[in-house]
């Protein structure tokens, strides 16, 4: 049998709904704010990325789908979609008759990063740039953006991480400081470290490694390295985000490594599956135009991990899904079966969409069953409880129990529904 590739996935007809909830809510807002589709390429020439996201860094060096075509061409798969749309809005020459432009695009890109749980191969993002505004209110814009779409779509706990990385002004001094402070604590940095040190010296503020956190501790921040133009340029964006009720911290560990970001820097995290974690993040990147042959036009734009969005709002859904029906009849033992039969049909009757399994199985393996057909109730009816004229009427999403005798059973059923 003939599988996917490691790391690919096929995404399935029963899944595609959430994908296409996302697509549109985000399409929606996206055309709220002016922003306009464009649809790229999957495969570019190499360079592109090389020159983009730089030669040296991990993207390029190890997880590039990169291969030559038949005439010896190196072309490459993309590993994601900033710079595609850099040479589109420079090859087509979008500035010349006003250069703020403001574009999304939707689709796959591919790193061979580490097969992982929730990781893949070819993954998607939600990306959208904006051109030709140094304001800081666009990058306001674009994290209020952010935060309205994953509220929309019915994340919790969401919080912006903010950072402001400098320009070519101010970071250089920075960098100097940083480096200083780094050769000092050489001996205490992770040998990831040791190494990004020289290459990538940015990098080491957010490694993860507890080491590195605990030597880093009081090193040198860009924002402590801020000139007067980019301090003001923060201080907007903050400002912007208390008015609009965004919800944001900042967050001096939140780097770039590549050379071509400026300014600010961002994250969204939720907590919506318990601890922490990313569902987008983006920044400003004012000199990658003019790197990549274009001229010298700011730009800022983000990317949202489609692929982890999905999953966590399947876990999000499922805890809040409408019941699947209203009650499932748990009767265990032929003393119950009878009146369980008569009880469901009735229910079903007086339109409370009622189910019961005639197996005999186990309380256990029907409780299984009810969880799995999304019961809103469960009720129990085993030898002991119809002997005992008291059956369990459960609650499955509260837990919540009464205990309801046979007599007058339906009509009881309904009260305690009615009451909920
Ligand atoms: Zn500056
Ligand atoms: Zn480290």
């Amino acid at each position: 049998m003939i599988q996917t590739i490691r790391g690919f996935r096929d995404i399935l007809p029963e899944d595609i709904a959430l994908w296409q909830k996302i697509e549109k809510t985000a399409s929606e807002l996206f055309d709220n704010f002016g922003f306009r589709e464009i649809r790229l390429p999957i495969l570019e020439k190499t360079e592109l990325f090389a020159r983009s996201i730089g030669e040296t860094t991990d993207i390029v060096e190890k997880e590039m789908y990169t291969f030559p075509d038949r005439k010896g061409d190196k072309l490459t798969l993309r590993p994601e979609a900033t710079a595609s749309v850099v040479r589109s809005y420079i090859q087509h020459k979008m500035y010349a008759a006003d250069p703020v432009r403001k574009f999304y695009t939707i689709g796959p890109m591919f790193r061979r990063e580490r097969p992982q749980k929730g990781r893949y191969r070819q993954f998607y993002q939600i990306d959208a740039e904006v051109f030709g505004v140094s304001s800081p209110y666009i990058d306001a814009e674009l994290i209020l953006i952010l935060n309205e779409l994953f509220k929309r779509l019915g994340l919790s706990g969401l919080k912006a991480h903010i950072n402001s990385l400098g320009c070519p002004e101010c970071r250089p001094v920075f960098q100097k400081a940083l480096k200083d402070f780094l050769t000092l604590n050489y001996d205490r940095l992770c040998p990831d470290c040791k190494r990004r040190m020289e290459k990538n010296p940015l990098r080491t503020l957010d490694c993860k490694s507890l080491s590195c956190r605990k030597a880093l501790e009081n090193a040198p921040s860009t924002l402590g390295h801020l000139c007067n133009e980019c301090s003001e340029h923060f201080e907007i964006v903050k400002k912007m985000l208390v008015k609009q009720n965004v919800d944001f911290i900042v967050d001096k560990t939140l780097v770039r490594g590549l050379d071509y970001y400026s300014r600010t820097a961002f994250e969204i995290l939720t907590t919506s599956l318990g601890a922490q974690s990313a569902v987008a993040g983006g920044g400003r990147y004012d000199s990658l135009v003019k790197e990549l042959g274009g001229k010298d036009i700011p730009a800022i734009g983000f990317a949202i991990g489609f692929d982890r969005l999905t999953e966590i709002m399947a876990q999000v859904k499922k805890s809040d899904e409408k019941p699947g029906l209203d009650i499932f009849i748990i009767a265990i033992g032929k003393q119950a079966m009878e009146p369980g039969y008569l009880w469901m049909s009735e229910l079903n009757l007086a339109g409370i969409k009622s189910e019961m399994d005639f197996s005999g199985r186990s309380l256990k393996s029907l409780m299984k069953r009810a969880d799995k057909l999304n019961a809103g109730h469960v009720l129990i009816a085993g030898d002991r409880e119809i002997n005992e004229n008291a059956l369990i009427f459960r609650n499955m999403n509260t837990r919540k129990q009464n205990i309801i005798p046979m007599d007058n059973i339906i009509k009881d059923i309904k009260k305690l529904l009615k009451k909920e």
